[in-house]
């Protein structure tokens, strides 16, 4: 396919069509050469300079303290999935009771970040597995997904690691997800669709065959409002 444009016009593309490139956080070499300290002293800097670009004034009391906020926010918060020291730690344990049966844990919360405008995604993942002798504290579950969501995202991406991951904890193929999210990209600018929300899964081992597969969207489907 032929497409006319400057370089530019093309990653603009990309990003308004939420296409992702890789299933790996495209992150630089030197990514975690400067301390957590070094980056939010750098991000304030950087964040004071958009705000002064927009005219406003950071004397103001209600805005001072606005760029470091928001510079810690996004080293500890909101981006802090992206240093592999903030990985959860897997604590697997021997499935004893022989359970072999699929374990879903469902409605997950989820909050990311957009890597295209860097705007709020919002929504529940439903992960699933079923054990090949080694189990995982529920909790590890939701985990999981806080850590790879805390990180600019597309949800393609972030389905993927999330199942990647859990593959690897419990040493089995036998992983699925399902995310349905809210993007405010979407929801609260350019085409400003409130209602619509993205599904995407992701299906491994197991849960590529139709009647595995169905079992877990049934449990999705179970009303469990208690
Ligand atoms: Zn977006």
């Amino acid at each position: 396919m032929k497409t006319e444009g400057t370089l530019e016009d093309h990653f603009e593309q990309i990003g308004e069509d939420h296409i992702s490139s890789s299933e790996e956080t495209p992150l630089r070499k030197d990514a975690f050469v400067l301390s957590d300290e070094e980056k939010i002293e750098r991000i304030n800097t950087n964040v004071k300079e958009i705000m002064l670009t927009l005219g406003l004034n950071l004397d103001d009391d209600s805005l001072k303290g606005t760029p470091n906020r928001v510079a810690k926010m996004f080293v500890k918060e909101i981006f802090g999935g992206l240093h592999p020291d903030r990985k959860p730690k897997s604590s697997t344990f021997d499935n004893k009771y022989k359970y072999g049966e699929m374990l879903v844990e469902k409605n997950i919360t989820l909050y990311s970040t957009c890597e295209h405008h860097l705007l709020p995604i919002v929504g529940r993942a439903h992960v699933a597995y079923i054990s090949k002798g080694t189990v995982v504290g529920l909790s590890k579950m939701n985990r999981i997904v806080d850590y790879f969501a805390k990180r600019p995202q597309v949800q393609e991406r972030l389905n993927i690691q999330i199942v990647r991951e859990l593959q690897k904890v419990l040493g089995t193929d036998d992983v699925a997800c399902v995310i349905d999210a809210k993007h405010l990209c979407v929801n609260s600018r350019g085409i400003r669709d409130i209602e619509s929300s993205t599904v995407t899964a992701e299906y491994g081992g197991k849960f590529k065959e139709e009647a595995v597969r169905r079992e877990f969207l049934n449990f999705i489907n179970l009303d469990t409002t208690f």
